[in-house]
């Protein structure tokens, strides 16, 4: 990289993750720089990516966006976690919500009172304590901060919304706040002889579009990063061993529930997003494991309403870059890397590349020390995510396919078998500090999965029979009372 001011700005790639470059850096940068963002309509986007975690709220705010208006404009729904079916086994389900359940206690987690109760024959699952379980139960939501005036949060939300809807909406945000679309195929890209740094891309028609930094958001081909500065590719597939999906939207849910669905199938899982005018459907799965045309037809058997279209396949590889950044370049989105869908934590991973970029953003070309950074940050956050997906796959009881029994006895890295083995000893939670996933998430994924705790912390002996009794019974309580006046997500829909 040379000493020269960066000034302009050029996003290759107009998906998902090219219009959240642009509009976030166009909020927040577009005084100070020059954006251009290229797309191609010829080679279009990736078409799906329609389930978000909570952390997108903070991206609308910081985006100045107005929920309403955001939500009519993608036909969007409020999601209040995922409901995982016949994961652990056949016939099991539980939701990974975006909530604590229940209410901690004298620094005690809920979950670890609730392990004592169930010790001593507590006939109620740690759901029957989760206010988010008890709306997606009875398809109510509402705006919710606390319960009562007592320390319980209230319902933590995100949304669905369409794919294509989205790109849009974001595009005219950015093109209102000055960014610049040139539509074409970038065929060439010139370098500068002595740095190696990009200095400008050159479309089909000969038109020419330089930079000073480039982000890469071409998706899965990588253009810039992979293909052009040769950054290699980390493949996890051996612990998250599906590489393919059909996608396929089919009529909308006669109830359009506040969360989505993922049942695992015998070499992957599908998934239900309930959208306002549609429901999206797709089947993850390894096609070392089941052909393409079986894949279909599990798809298309699984779906709870009529399809409206042929399924579309996409093939992927899960793992991530070597380097997100290398020279001027950084890539965002797909062509960064690949976490499976299973936790909705994509659009959730280009927010938080792009936050970290602009934290990090170079005002000239030398760079190196903000370059490390941002690579190591990136690197530490794909790993923590993986390991949260491996425990879905790996932590079950199902040998009725062979592509479970690969998951279940599959060497898995030390820092998920560490997590397991902590929480099945006393129901602590091992995590990083900066982990994504809460206490909560590691929670209720692991006792839904099947992992019991032997024992839980002598903490929660604090109270007496009667006091943990009480505790428990106040805090089912609460949660009714609190859910039962909020209306259908229906009715909050239509308001
Ligand atoms: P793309 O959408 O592929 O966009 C690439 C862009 O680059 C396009 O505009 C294309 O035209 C352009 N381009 C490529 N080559 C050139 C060229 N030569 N010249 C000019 N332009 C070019 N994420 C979630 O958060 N939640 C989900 O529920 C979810 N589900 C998913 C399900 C599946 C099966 C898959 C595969 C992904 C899912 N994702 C999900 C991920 C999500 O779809 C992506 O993170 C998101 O759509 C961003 O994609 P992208 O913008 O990086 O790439």
């Amino acid at each position: 990289m040379s000493d020269k001011s960066v000034q302009k700005l050029v996003i290759v790639g107009g998906g998902t993750a090219g219009w959240i470059c642009a509009a976030a850096f166009a909020r927040l940068m577009g005084k100070a720089l020059s954006i251009e963002l290229v797309e191609s309509d010829a080679i279009g986007t990736v078409g799906v990516g329609e389930a978000t975690i909570p952390q997108i709220i903070r991206l609308n705010t910081i985006l100045g966006l107005d929920e309403r208006e955001f939500v009519k404009a993608t036909n969007g729904t409020f999601k209040l976690g995922i409901e995982f079916v016949d994961w652990g086994k056949v016939g099991s389900k539980y939701l990974h919500t975006f909530g604590d359940p229940g209410l901690s206690l004298a620094g005690v987690p809920f979950h670890q009172y609730w392990s004592r109760a169930a010790a001593e024959g507590h006939e109620h699952d740690l759901w029957h304590y989760s206010l988010h379980q008890y709306a997606a139960d009875t398809a109510k939501f509402g705006k919710l901060d606390r319960v009562g005036d007592t320390a319980m949060t209230g319902l933590a939300y995100a949304y669905h919304f369409d794919a294509s809807l989205y790109a849009d909406y974001l595009r005219a945000y950015s093109k209102q706040r000055g960014v610049t679309r040139t539509e074409g195929i970038v065929s060439e890209v010139a370098r500068d002889a002595e740095s190696g740094d990009i200095t400008s891309i050159t479309l089909g028609d000969g038109r020419k579009v330089a930079g000073d930094f480039f982000i890469d958001c071409t998706g899965f081909r990588a253009l810039l990063l992979g293909k052009e500065l040769g950054v290699g590719y980390k493949d996890w597939s051996h612990w998250l061993p599906c590489n393919s999906a059909q996608a396929v939207p089919s009529e909308r849910l006669k109830t359009v529930v506040p969360y989505t669905r993922a049942t695992a199938k015998s070499a992957g899982w599908q998934w239900r997003i309930p959208l306002q005018h549609r429901t999206g459907n797709g089947h993850v799965y390894s096609s070392n494991f089941i052909s393409d045309d079986e894949a279909g037809q599990v798809l298309l058997e699984g779906l709870d309403t009529k399809p409206l279209t042929e399924p579309r396949p996409i093939r992927f590889t899960t793992g991530r870059r070597e380097a997100f950044w290398s020279h001027n370049c950084a890539a965002i989105g797909l062509a960064s890397g690949f976490l499976e869908p299973l936790e909705s934590t994509s659009i959730h991973l280009i927010q938080s590349h792009v936050s970290r970029l602009i934290q990090l953003f170079p005002g000239n070309n030398n760079a190196r020390a903000e370059r490390n950074e941002y690579n190591r940050r990136c690197a530490a956050e794909f790993e923590q995510i993986r390991d949260f997906l491996i425990l879905h796959y790996h932590c079950t009881t199902r040998e009725d396919s062979e592509f479970w029994c690969y998951c279940k006895n599959m060497n898995v890295p030390d820092s998920v078998t560490n997590k397991m083995e902590l929480f099945g000893s006393s129901g602590r939670v091992g995590r990083d500090a900066d982990d994504l996933f809460r206490v909560a998430s590691w929670v209720q994924v692991m006792l839904g999965q099947g992992i019991m705790p032997q024992s839980y912390d002598p903490m929660a002996n604090q109270l007496s029979d009667a006091e943990l009794a009480e505790f428990l019974g106040n805090v089912r309580r609460l949660i009714e009372r609190a859910t039962d006046p909020l209306p259908t997500h229906e009715q909050f829909l239509a308001q």
